[in-house]
This record gives structure tokens, sequence and C-alpha cells, in this order.
């Protein structure tokens, strides 16, 4: 390269930051708006018992529906909201929502089933996160068994924080899972204290767990050891009956994952797993 070419090259490399940046900005503003539009909404993945094949609960999951862009995953917007602190907002409202539509339907006469929700970091930390899971189920009438709250191994970083904010919750009636369990940090021995319910096997393990042997080695070790913790296991990403079986195999409790449906939304769920809910699945 001479020096020209060089300028021309950090020019448009300047200019992709900044439309970045901008294109970024823009996100932020859209999706500062997004909630008072009514842009979110909710779409449901039903979560089987292995040992009986029925339905024993659904994760919710939030969607975005961009006016110009279109859906956008909440892979993209989550860390942007989390950022920007409005994740506190959204949170509640995924969890208001989450709790109203389970409510909704125990009142339909359906089988009572389990609702997880996901917390992000933030939402966690929030001092008032108590009073709003409190307020939330109070308003909503759910009771507090047959609400799920999902964290990450991360959040559970500052051991004495994150303890008392379990704890609280736990007081409640509410249960707590560590969502893509094997995938973050935390050490066996924050494990073994921390008062929760449920490890969620990432699917990144379970997605090849037949075809690599080291993958099938971290399931069954994991799907073990919360045996051995009198700690209930779901598999996250079961995608196809071998995958099932094996799982079946390890006594793993429970599973989520294409094989048994996408997450869809409230009326198709309804539809599909809540009008035969005794009927099993897979
Ligand atoms: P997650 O909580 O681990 O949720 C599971 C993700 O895996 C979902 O992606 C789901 O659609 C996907 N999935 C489920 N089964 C399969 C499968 O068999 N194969 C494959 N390839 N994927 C499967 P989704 O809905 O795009 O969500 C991505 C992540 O975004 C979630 O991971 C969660 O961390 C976050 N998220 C979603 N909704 C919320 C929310 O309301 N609040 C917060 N804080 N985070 C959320
Ligand atoms: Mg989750
Ligand atoms: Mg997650
Ligand atoms: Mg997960």
């Amino acid at each position: 390269h001479n020096a020209k070419e060089q300028g021309i090259e950090l020019n448009r490399y300047a200019h992709a930051m900044q439309m970045k940046a901008q294109e970024r900005l823009q996100l932020e503003n859209d999706l500062r708006k997004a909630l008072d539009r009514g842009q979110f909404y909710l779409v449901y993945q039903p979560q089987i018992n292995l040992a009986s094949g029925m339905i024993v609960g659904m994760e919710a999951l939030v969607r975005w529906q961009h006016p110009q862009r279109g859906p956008i995953s909440p892979a993209e917007f989550i860390p942007l909201a989390e950022e920007s602190g409005l994740i506190v907002p959204l949170g509640e409202w995924v969890l208001r929502e989450a709790c109203a539509q389970n409510k909704l339907w125990q009142e339909a006469g359906y089988r009572k089933l389990c609702v997880s929700v996901n917390l992000s970091m933030r939402q966690f930390r929030h001092s008032h996160l108590l009073d709003n899971i409190s307020g939330i189920l109070r308003e909503t009438g759910l009771e507090p068994v047959w609400l799920e709250l999902e964290i990450t191994e991360s959040m559970t970083f500052d051991k004495d924080r994150a303890f008392e904010q379990l704890r609280k919750i736990k007081e409640i009636g509410v249960h707590i899972s560590i969502d893509d369990f094997g995938t973050g940090y935390s050490s066996l021995h924050y494990l073994k204290d921390l008062p929760i319910d449920r490890l969620k096997i990432d699917r990144s393990f379970v997605n090849e767990v037949m075809e690599d042997s080291n993958n099938a080695a971290i399931v069954s070790t994991i799907t073990s050891m919360a045996h051995h913790l009198q700690l209930k296991v779901t598999a996250e990403g079961v995608e196809n009956e071998a995958q099932l079986l094996f799982l079946r195999d390890q006594h793993c409790h429970e599973a989520q994952g294409y094989f048994f449906s996408k997450p869809i939304v409230a009326a198709d769920f309804e539809k599909r797993f809540l009008r035969d809910v005794d009927k099993p699945t897979g």
C-alpha cells in the first residue's frame, strides 16, 4: 500500500465505524420507544418431562417486532437494553406478561404448568427486584411456585450479593435455575451453597452429544452432579430423538428444544400443547 491507499482504507474504516455507531444509536432510540409502542411480544417453548413425556412447563422468550427491520433477535437487543438500562422496564414487562399469561391458562382450566423467565444481570442486581416480583405475582394472582427465574453463572460472581438476592427470591416460593450451565466460570464451590433448584445444561453440549464423546461425558456428568446435589436438571437444545434417548438414559429430568417445538406465540402454544395437555409429547 502507498500512503494514499492507506489513507483511503482508513477513511473507509472510520466511515464504517461511524455507520455502526449510528446504527446502534438508532436501534437504541427505537428500543426506548418500543415498549410504549407495544412492539415486544413473548413466545413460549415447552419443557418436557423425559420420564413421562408430559409437558411440565414453558420458557417465555421475548421478541421485538421492529417497524422497519422486522423481527430482531434478543441476542441482538438484550445486550443493548442491558447497557442502556432499558432492560429493567423491559424485564418487568416480560415478567408481568409471562405471569399473566400463565395465570390465564390456569384459569382456563388447563393443567397447571411452570413458566420460566430469563433475568438479565442488571435486573438481577436491581434493588427493587424482589418488590417487582412480589408485586407482579400479587397483581396477576399467579402462585409463586408456578414461576421460575433463570439466571446465568456470571451473575453469581459476586457470591454474597447473589446469595442474598437468591435467598429472598426463594423465600417467597419462586424457583431458580442456572441457565446455559457449563459455559460460565462459576466454580463448584459456589454451586454447592447457592439456593437454586435447577441446572439447565447449555445447548452447545446437547447439540453434539451424539457426535462428540466429550459432550456426552459433560452432559452425563452435569446430570449426575445435579442428582447428587438434589437439583433438577433440564437439557436445552434437544433437536432429535437420538439426543432425547441419550438424555432419558442419563435420567435427565426435563428437556427443551426444536425436537419438541420452537418457541411459539401464546395462541399456537395453547393449541399445540395445552388443549391436549395430558397427552405425552415426543
Ligand atoms: P436462553 O435463555 O438460553 O434461551 C434458549 C434459546 O435457545 C432461545 O433463543 C431458543 O429459541 C433457543 N433454542 C431452543 N431450543 C433450541 C434448539 O433445539 N436448537 C437451537 N439451535 N436453538 C434452540 P432466543 O429466543 O433467540 O433467545 C436467546 C437468548 O436471549 C436466551 O437464551 C436468553 O439468554 C435471552 N433472552 C430471551 N428472552 C429474554 C428475556 O425476556 N429476558 C432476558 N433477560 N433475556 C432473554
Ligand atoms: Mg433461558
Ligand atoms: Mg440465557
Ligand atoms: Mg440457555
